[in-house]
């Protein structure tokens, strides 16, 4: 069987895609998702700016009934990698990671991004067991103990306010002295209490012992050091794109890209493939929010209804 449209990635745009495609008609739809559909917003602890969801929310909560919605309309869901994407004449095919492969006459790619690593010593090898990039599923850990938080962006000061929540302090480590961050949530850093502020200064080492880590040594810009006594270490330093699905056998992209890896598209999310469309997170000027991918997810797919319908009966 071919799919009208292959969805490769369970997010907040793979998800919309999926209502949205088969809804709109689509008949054969699957979502290949390699884990847990609802994407990197179940991670986080509290979601404040998706219109409609008011009051105390988190990202587990918030994307909860999104696949149901989905199915109740056609669309199948397969639990599997996907390692690659390719196209052959008018056809894609999906690679995945148990060794089998899916034909499609469309494809919607919203495989998001991942944390990124800071890159200071001691990080990789104590990743698991003390460092950690999510509050959510680690924070309880810490309860009631002292844990630092690097970062200076929006993900950085929720999830210190989340953890101020449960731990009895937070060093809120960041490189600079001013945050890339919402004002209203730089306001709530500042008025709690057990929050203390570490900037201009950047990650040394991590260090622990066969439990895990037990602290932290900053760098200040004079060159001095700080050693933090900590069990917990929480990094939010940015993401990055994941783009590997479109890597070919010979190292080209399957469709245009611009230098930091994002997918180029244009408002259509029309990628320079005709038949692949890509939204959300990897695309090119992605405000990077739940609501902005699920709108991508959208308009992705009306337009890969009218592709197909062009494809199959014109
Ligand atoms: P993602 O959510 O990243 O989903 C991509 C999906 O693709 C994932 O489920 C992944 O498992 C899957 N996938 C990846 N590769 C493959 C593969 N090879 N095969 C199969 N499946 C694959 N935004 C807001 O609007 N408000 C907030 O308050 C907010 N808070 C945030 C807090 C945190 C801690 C984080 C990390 C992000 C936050 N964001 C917030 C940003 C928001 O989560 C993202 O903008 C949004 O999730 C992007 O959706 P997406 O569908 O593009 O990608
Ligand atoms: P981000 O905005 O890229 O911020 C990353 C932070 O980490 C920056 O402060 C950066 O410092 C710092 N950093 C980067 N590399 C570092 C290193 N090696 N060592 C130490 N510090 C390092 O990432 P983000 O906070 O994850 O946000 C990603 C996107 O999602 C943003 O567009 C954000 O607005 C969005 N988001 C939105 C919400 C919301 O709407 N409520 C919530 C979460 C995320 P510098 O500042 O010095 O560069």
């Amino acid at each position: 069987m071919i799919l009208d449209c292959a969805i490769v990635g369970g997010g907040p745009a793979g998800l919309t895609a999926g209502l949205y495609t088969t809804r709109g008609g689509l008949e054969n739809v699957i979502m290949f998702e390699k884990g847990m559909p609802g994407g990197q917003i179940t991670n986080s602890s509290e979601i404040e700016n998706y219109p409609g969801a008011t009051g105390e929310i988190t990202g587990m909560e918030l994307m909860d009934p999104w696949p149901e919605q989905c199915q109740k309309f056609g669309l199948k869901h397969e639990m599997v990698n996907v390692t690659r994407v390719t196209k052959t004449d008018k056809l894609f095919t999906i690679h995945k990671e148990d060794g089998t492969t899916t034909d499609a006459h469309s494809v919607i790619i919203g495989t998001g991004s991942s944390p990124r690593r800071a890159g200071f010593k001691g990080e990789d090898e104590l990743f698991g067991k003390g460092v950690s990039t999510c509050a959510t599923c680690d924070g309880f850990f810490y309860k009631g103990k002292e844990v630092a938080v690097i970062g200076g962006g929006d993900t950085a000061l929720e999830e210190a306010l989340y953890l101020a929540k449960i731990c009895k302090k937070v060093y809120l480590v960041h490189r600079r002295d001013t945050f890339r961050s919402a004002p209203n949530t730089i306001e709530r850093i500042k008025r709690t209490e057990n929050i203390e502020l570490v900037l201009n200064s950047s990650p040394e080492e991590v260090y622990g012992d066969k439990m895990g880590v037990t602290g932290l040594k900053v760098k200040n810009k004079e060159g001095e050091i700080r050693d933090i006594s900590v069990p917990g270490v929480f990094t939010f330093v940015g993401n990055d794109v994941n783009n590997q699905t479109l890597i070919q056998e010979d190292g080209s992209f399957l469709c245009d890209m611009n230098d930091q890896g994002q997918v180029i598209v244009d408002i259509s999310m029309k990628t320079s493939v005709p038949g692949l469309f890509a939204t959300g997170d990897m695309r090119i000027a992605a405000p990077k929010q739940v609501v902005s991918a699920a709108g991508d997810g959208a308009v992705a797919a009306l337009q890969a209804i009218s592709y197909v319908d062009e494809l199959l009966n014109h």
